[in-house]
């Protein structure tokens, strides 16, 4: 990651080594490094509390009214790594809206980690139905069923060149995927939030609104990515303008559309150096996935100086030490403006005034928040998908639970019934 640096005072001793053995102590007041934009405040005291400024802390921090926060939840690529997710950005509006655009593998673990009640990620946007942009639709399907979700998950997306290959076939064939999660859970649970509410697009439509409501428009375009289908979005509101490009390589409609955006999140994919050295690609291949069907650095920064966005953010490559800073340059050949290199947990708080970068330190082992919904009862009738040949196989451990279910029972004002029951 590169943080902008800005106004900083650093304090130095410079220990000078004299003739004779004097040391003297001089205080820099000047930059010597550019500054960070980060400690602008003063301990006030041996108990007092250090300025924060270097770190979102999720759950913390209301949204204004005129704000927007966008939160990397996967930066990644397919080959999945521990500490690096596939494509997916939480963007979370000032009116208490929230958006996934993308929901690649992995990523769910990063969206936990924000502990934001699941009855509010029920709006997925998908860019193209790639695996690193979809997997883990599965994570926030089941994981919202159990922990409060109350209704359907709702997802838009692209439609293909015919039906099979658009995202109504995609969802309507996870639901088949899962079809035994389903059936079980639906009889356990309630059925309602474990179903899909599909709004498909033209993939061809240019800047096409795809959603309106509640002061928040989102509108698609085509990308230009292995096949038909893919689109980029773009999200507008409070008159600021959120992009995010999917998948692509340049193209003419992102180069018109996302013109004078706000935040512009776009791929940067790795150098075809790092595809051979560090992805073990061959070198055909290696361009070919660089530069045929996504978008290099320089081509990155060719877009970004023409549409001169308030603030760039290059993702889609795996970003440490080894990778990062000849992306870096590679870009700098052909864009100067602000820019974040995006990677997993990245925060943007975007306001009309000024767009800042931190990191989120989210903890490792979140659990879910209730929120204020209450999910629909479970629905008589359905069939035990639980057969009496199975279940009469159950061996019996009441004797040693009896005294803690009771008393579980009694305190929770519990009917005497369903352990009971289960027993026989
Ligand atoms: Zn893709
Ligand atoms: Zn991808």
């Amino acid at each position: 990651m590169i943080r902008r640096r800005k106004t900083l005072t650093i304090m130095a001793i410079v220990v000078i080594s004299a003739i004779g053995g004097h040391f003297v102590g001089e205080r820099v007041t000047e930059s010597l490094v550019p500054s960070v934009d980060a400690a602008g405040g003063q301990v006030k005291g041996a108990n007092a509390v250090a300025p924060d400024r270097y770190v979102y802390y999720p759950g913390t921090e209301t949204l204004a009214r005129e704000e927007i926060r966008v939160i990397a939840c996967g930066t990644g690529m397919p080959a999945a790594r521990h500490g690096q997710a596939a494509t997916c950005f939480l963007i979370e509006t000032g009116n208490g809206d929230k958006f996934i655009f993308d929901i690649g593998t992995g990523s769910m673990a990063n969206v936990a980690a924000l502990m934001i009640p699941y009855q509010y990620l029920d709006k997925v946007f998908l860019s193209h139905l790639h695996t690193d942009h979809m997997g883990d639709i599965d994570a926030l399907w089941a994981g919202g069923w159990t922990a409060g979700r109350p209704n359907a998950l709702k997802v838009w997306g692209p439609s293909g060149q015919t039906p099979e290959m658009g995202t109504r076939y995609a969802m309507e064939h996870f639901l088949k995927f899962v079809n035994w999660d389903a059936v079980t859970r639906s009889f356990k649970i309630t059925p309602v939030p474990g179903m899909i509410e599909v709004s498909e697009f033209d993939y061809k439509g240019e800047n096409q609104v795809v959603y309106r409501e509640n002061g928040v428009t989102i509108r698609s375009y085509p990308a230009i990515h292995t096949g038909d289908g893919p689109v980029s979005y773009d999200l507008e509101y409070a008159g600021m303008r959120i992009v995010f490009s999917g998948d692509t390589v340049p193209n003419k409609w992102f180069v018109k559309y996302a013109r004078d955006a706000d935040l512009v999140i776009h791929e940067a994919m790795m150098t075809p150096q790092q595809f051979m050295t560090f992805y073990n690609q061959p070198a055909q291949l290696a361009w070919r996935t660089c530069c045929e069907f996504h978008t290099s650095p320089q081509g990155f920064g060719k877009i970004m100086s023409t549409i001169k966005p308030r603030h760039a953010v290059a993702y889609h490559f795996f970003n440490e030490e080894g990778t990062r800073y000849e992306i870096y340059e590679s870009i700098r050949e052909t864009y100067s403006g602000p820019l974040s290199m995006a990677t997993d947990l990245m925060v943007w708080n975007v306001t009309p005034e000024k767009i800042t970068e931190r990191m989120a330190v989210a903890t490792e082992e979140a659990w879910s928040v209730p929120g204020t919904a209450k999910q629909p009862p479970p629905e008589k009738g359905r069939p035990n998908p639980t057969s009496a040949e199975i279940a009469a196989g159950r061996w019996d451990t009441t004797d040693v639970e009896k005294a803690m279910l009771d008393a579980w029972a009694e305190e929770h004002n519990l009917q005497d019934q369903d352990w009971r029951k289960m027993k026989k």
